[in-house]
C-alpha cells in the first residue's frame, strides 16, 4: 500500500473517532473538524462549524486565553476543562488536549487537538461537592449543638469542662490567670412550684441573656446544669472576677423577674491555682457559692481556705438539704 493509501486510512480513522478532533489556525479559524466534533457542537456540517471562529464557542473568553497561553508556553495543553456553547445556545463541558504545530522558525502554525464531552462527569463532581459542603455544614452544626445548652443557647457543661481543662493546662504551663464565677438561682424550686416549669424556663433564658450581656466576648458563659451557671474568665485575676460577679448579681437583682417576684442569684468566685484540677477548681467555686447561700443568698463570696469548723458546718448543712444542693 502506498503513502497515499495510509494517509487516506489515517484520515478515515480520525474521521470516525468517537471524540472531536480538530485543527485551528493561530487566528482561531477551524481548518479541520471530524464528524464527532461537528456533532459535539450540534452543527449539521463541517462547513457550518468552520464558518465561524472558535472564539464564539467559548462561554468564558478567559478560558481560551489561558488555553492559548499554555499552548504557546508548553507547546501543548493537557486535559484543560472548557465550558463551551453548542449551536442551539446550550452549554457543555469539554476536556481539551492539543499540541501546537510550529514552522521551522518556531512560530505556531496551527493547534491540533481533541475534545471530549465531560459534562456528566462535571455534573457528578459538582453534585458530590455540594453534598460534601452540605455534610461539612451539617457536621459543624452537630458539633455546635453538642456543646450547646438547648434551653438557653449558652455553652453546656461538656464545653465548659473542655474550656476549663484547656485553661488549667495554660495555667500550669504559662501561669496564665483564669478565674471562674459560679452561680445558682436562689429559691428556684419555689419559682417552679409557684409559677410552673414554663415560667421557670423563661427565667433561665432571661438569666442567660443577662449573663451574656454583662460578660466579655472572651468569657465563656455556660449552663452547668439545672439553675447553675458558670462563667470562665480568661486572663482575669480574682479581683476582676469579683467585680464581674458583683455586677452580675446586681444586674440580676435589678432585672430578673418572674411575674412580679424578683429573682436573685448567689455567686462563688475562685481563681485557678497551680495545683488545681478540673474537679478541684469547680469545688472551690462551689464551696464559695455555699458560703454565699449560707450567708443569706443574693451574695458574692470568694473561695478561701475553709477552717475545719466551716467545713463541718457546710457539710452538715449540705446533708440537711440547706444551702445549695446538687441537682
Ligand atoms: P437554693 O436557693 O438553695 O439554690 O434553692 P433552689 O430552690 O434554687 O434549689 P433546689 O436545688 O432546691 O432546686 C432547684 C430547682 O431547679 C429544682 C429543679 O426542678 C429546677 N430545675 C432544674 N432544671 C430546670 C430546668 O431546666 N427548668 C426548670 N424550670 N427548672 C429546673
Ligand atoms: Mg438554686
Ligand atoms: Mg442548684
Amino acid at each position: 500500500m502506498g503513502a497515499d493509501g495510509i494517509e487516506n486510512r489515517c484520515l478515515e480513522i480520525v474521521e470516525n473517532l468517537p471524540v472531536g478532533v480538530y485543527e485551528t489556525d493561530p487566528e482561531g479559524r477551524v481548518i479541520y473538524a471530524n464528524a464527532a466534533m461537528v456533532q459535539l457542537f450540534g452543527y449539521e456540517s463541517i462547513a457550518e462549524l468552520t464558518e465561524g471562529s472558535v472564539q464564539d464557542l467559548y462561554v468564558y473568553p478567559a478560558q481560551r486565553e489561558e488555553l492559548l497561553r499554555t499552548a504557546r508556553e508548553n507547546g501543548k495543553v493537557e486535559k484543560m476543562e472548557l465550558w463551551l456553547t453548542k449551536k442551539d445556545g446550550t452549554f457543555f463541558w469539554c476536556s481539551c488536549t492539543l499540541r501546537a504545530r510550529r514552522d521551522e522558525a518556531g512560530n505556531i502554525v496551527s493547534l491540533q487537538g481533541c475534545l471530549i464531552d465531560i459534562t456528566s462527569e462535571v455534573r457528578v463532581r459538582r453534585e458530590r461537592q455540594v453534598m460534601q459542603n452540605l455534610l461539612l455544614r451539617k457536621n459543624k452544626e452537630l458539633e455546635e449543638l453538642s456543646v450547646k445548652d438547648q434551653l438557653t443557647g449558652l455553652s453546656n457543661r461538656r464545653r465548659l469542662e473542655e474550656v476549663l481543662q484547656e485553661k488549667l493546662k495554660m495555667h500550669h504551663r504559662y501561669a496564665n490567670k483564669t478565674s471562674i464565677v459560679f452561680l445558682d438561682i436562689d429559691h428556684f424550686k419555689l419559682i417552679n412550684d409557684t409559677y410552673g416549669h414554663g415560667a421557670g424556663d423563661k427565667v433561665l433564658r432571661h438569666l442567660a441573656q443577662i449573663l451574656k450581656n454583662n460578660c466579655r466576648d472572651l468569657d465563656v458563659v455556660a449552663r452547668y446544669g439545672g439553675e447553675e451557671f458558670c462563667v470562665v474568665c480568661p486572663e482575669t485575676e480574682i479581683v476582676g472576677a469579683l467585680k464581674l460577679a458583683e455586677r452580675l448579681r446586681e444586674q440580676v437583682a435589678l432585672n430578673l423577674k418572674c411575674e412580679d417576684r424578683g429573682v436573685t442569684i448567689s455567686i462563688g468566685v475562685a481563681e485557678i491555682c497551680r495545683e488545681d484540677t478540673l474537679d478541684g477548681i469547680l469545688k472551690k467555686a462551689d464551696d464559695a457559692l455555699y458560703k454565699a447561700k449560707n450567708s443569706g443568698r443574693n451574695k458574692v463570696c470568694v473561695w478561701e481556705e475553709l477552717t475545719a469548723e466551716e467545713i463541718a458546718v457546710t457539710k452538715t448543712k449540705r446533708e440537711n438539704g440547706n444551702g445549695k444542693k446538687k441537682d
